[in-house]
C-alpha cells in the first residue's frame, strides 16, 4: 500500500539505452529512500530530466522541455537535470533554466537522495565529478520494461572518435565484475524475464581484468531461464575470435549484431578516428557472417562529416549495398562543442543542403534493399517474444524475432513475455505483420 504522504518523483529520459538504464537506477535509489515514482509530471514533488548530449538538436529539445515542465511544478516541487547534458554544461544549466535546482552527471547518482532532499530545502547543487569506480552495484533498478532487462556491463569509453561527446560526458571505460553481472541476470529471471540486453559504449571491449566479453556472453547465456541475450553497442575492432566463437556457440545469444560503420570510406573513417578502415570493417562483417550464417546486421552511419567528398559518400553507399544491412540509423554530422571535429578547417564542412541530400539518398538506398529482402521473407516462420502492445491500432502486439525483426501480431496484454511461432504475412519494408502459428508457453521459472 503506497503511503499517500510519500513524496513523488517523475523521471523523463532522453537518449540511449544506457540512459534508460540509468533512469531505472535513479528510480530504484529514490524509491529506496521513500520516494514514489509516478508516470506523469503533474504535481510531482521531484521532476528529473535525464538528458542526452549526442547532438545539438537533442540539447535544444531538452531546454525547451525544461520550460514546458515548469508548468507542471507545484510551488515546492524541485527539478533536476541529469545525464550527459548535465555533465557537459554543469553550472551553465542553472543559468539557462533558473527553475532547475539540481545538476548531476552520470557518475553522481549515489548522492541523489541527499541532493534532492537539499533542493527541497532550497539548496541548489551540482555534481559532475567523475567516479571511475562507480557502477551502482548496490542500487536495485526499478525497471520500466517487464519483458526484457537492460543490464549495463560497462561505463565510459576509451575510444576518441573525433565527432563524439561521450568520452567527455561519461569518462573513460571501466567494466563491472562478471559475477555482479551474473548475479543481476539471476535477479532478472527471478523477476519473470528471459531476455537481457547487455549495455556498454563499446560493449565487446568488456574486461573486468580476468574475464572478457566472450566469458561474459557464456556466463550470462548460461543462467537458467535466460533464452535471449542481446548487446549494444559493439565496436568493430573488439570482435575477437573468442567473442565471435561465443556469439556462435551460446544458444541464447541472438543472431543480430548492431555494428556501427559510420562511413564506408577509409579516408572519412581516418578523420573520424574510428581506428578501422573500410577493408577492416568488411573483414569484421565477413568473420561474423562466416561464424553465424543468416545473422542480421544493422548499423549507424553519419553523412556530411567534414571533408566528405562525393566520392567518399559514394563509398558509403557502395558499402551499404555490398553488406545489405537490415536497417540503419542514419544521421547528419552534428558538430559538438569540445570535440576535435569542430576544429577541422571551416572550408571542409559540408553544406547543409548537400548533407540533407546525402542523407535522403542513403535512407533510400538502405530501405530499398531491406524492403526487397523482407518481401522475400513472407511466408517464413519465426519464434518471436511478445514485447509490448503495439502503438498503432488496438489488439495488436509488438513482437521481436531473435534476429531483431519487428512483427506485429494480433493479441492482448495477457500475452506479454510469451514466445510464439508466427508466419510473416506482410511487410511495410521494415516492419512485418504476422499470424500466430502455435503458442509456445514461456519456460517454467528458473530455480
Ligand atoms: S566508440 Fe566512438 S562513437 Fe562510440 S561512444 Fe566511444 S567515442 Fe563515441
Amino acid at each position: 500500500m503506497t503511503d499517500s504522504s510519500a513524496p513523488t518523483v517523475y523521471v523523463e529520459t532522453y537518449g540511449c539505452q544506457m540512459n534508460v538504464s540509468d533512469s531505472e537506477l535513479m528510480l530504484g535509489k529514490l524509491s529506496a529512500a521513500g520516494y514514489v515514482p509516478v508516470d506523469q509530471p503533474d504535481g510531482a514533488d521531484v521532476i528529473l530530466v535525464n538528458t542526452c548530449a549526442i547532438r545539438d538538436h537533442a540539447e535544444q529539445r531538452v531546454l525547451g522541455r525544461l520550460g514546458e515542465l515548469k508548468r507542471h511544478m507545484k510551488k515546492d516541487s524541485v527539478m533536476g537535470v541529469t545525464g550527459c547534458m548535465a555533465q557537459r554544461l554543469g553550472p551553465q544549466l542553472l543559468e539557462k533554466a533558473k527553475h532547475v535546482s539540481i545538476v548531476i552527471g552520470p557518475d553522481g547518482y549515489r548522492a541523489l537522495p541527499q541532493l534532492v532532499d537539499g533542493a527541497r530545502r532550497g539548496r541548489k547543487s551540482i555534481n559532475t565529478t567523475f567516479d571511475l569506480e562507480e557502477h551502482y552495484e548496490d542500487f536495485t533498478p526499478r525497471r520500466f520494461d517487464k519483458v526484457k532487462a537492460w543490464i549495463p556491463v560497462q561505463r565510459g569509453c576509451d575510444y576518441r572518435c573525433t565527432y563524439c561527446i561521450v568520452p567527455t560526458t561519461r569518462g573513460s571505460e571501466r567494466s563491472r565484475k562478471l559475477d555482479d553481472v551474473v548475479r543481476e541476470t539471476h535477479g532478472v529471471v527471478a523477476e519473470g524475464m528471459s531476455e537481457v540486453v547487455l549495455l556498454g559504449q563499446t560493449v565487446n571491449s568488456y574486461s573486468d581484468g580476468t574475464h572478457d566479453f566472450a566469458d561474459l556472453l557464456r556466463a550470462v547465456g548460461g543462467v537458467p531461464g535466460i533464452r535471449r541475450v542481446r548487446y549494444t553497442s559493439p565496436h568493430p575492432n573488439d570482435f575477437s575470435d573468442r567473442v565471435i566463437a561465443a556469439m556462435a556457440e551460446v544458444p541464447a545469444v541472438c543472431e543480430h549484431v548492431h555494428l556501427p560503420m559510420q562511413s564506408g570510406s577509409t579516408r572519412t573513417l581516418r578523420r573520424m578516428l574510428r581506428r578501422y578502415s573500410r577493408e577492416g570493417y568488411m573483414e569484421c562483417v565477413e568473420k561474423i557472417r562466416r561464424a553465424i550464417p543468416g545473422v542480421t546486421l544493422t548499423t549507424d552511419i553519419i553523412v556530411g562529416f567534414p571533408g566528405e567528398t562525393d566520392d567518399e559518400f559514394e563509398e558509403t553507399l557502395s558499402a551499404v549495398r555490398e553488406i545489405g544491412f537490415a536497417d540503419a540509423y542514419t544521421f547528419i554530422f552534428s558538430p559538438r562543442e569540445g570535440t576535435p571535429a569542430t576544429r577541422m578547417p571551416e572550408e571542409s564542412f559540408v553544406p547543409a543542403d548537400v548533407a540533407s541530400h546525402r542523407l535522403q539518398t542513403l535512407v533510400d538506398t538502405v530501405r530499398t534493399a531491406s524492403r526487397a529482402r523482407n518481401m522475400g521473407l513472407l511466408g517464413t516462420r519465426h519464434e518471436v517474444l511478445v514485447e509490448r502492445e503495439a502503438k498503432r491500432g488496438e489488439a495488436m502486439l509488438m513482437t521481436r524475432t531473435r534476429d531483431f525483426k519487428t512483427v506485429l501480431v494480433p493479441g492482448d496484454a495477457s500475452m506479454l513475455g510469451q514466445y510464439l511461432t508466427v508466419e510473416l504475412t506482410g511487410t511495410t519494408g521494415s516492419t512485418f505483420t504476422g499470424a500466430v502459428v502455435r503458442e509456445r508457453m514461456p519456460l517454467p521459472m528458473a530455480g
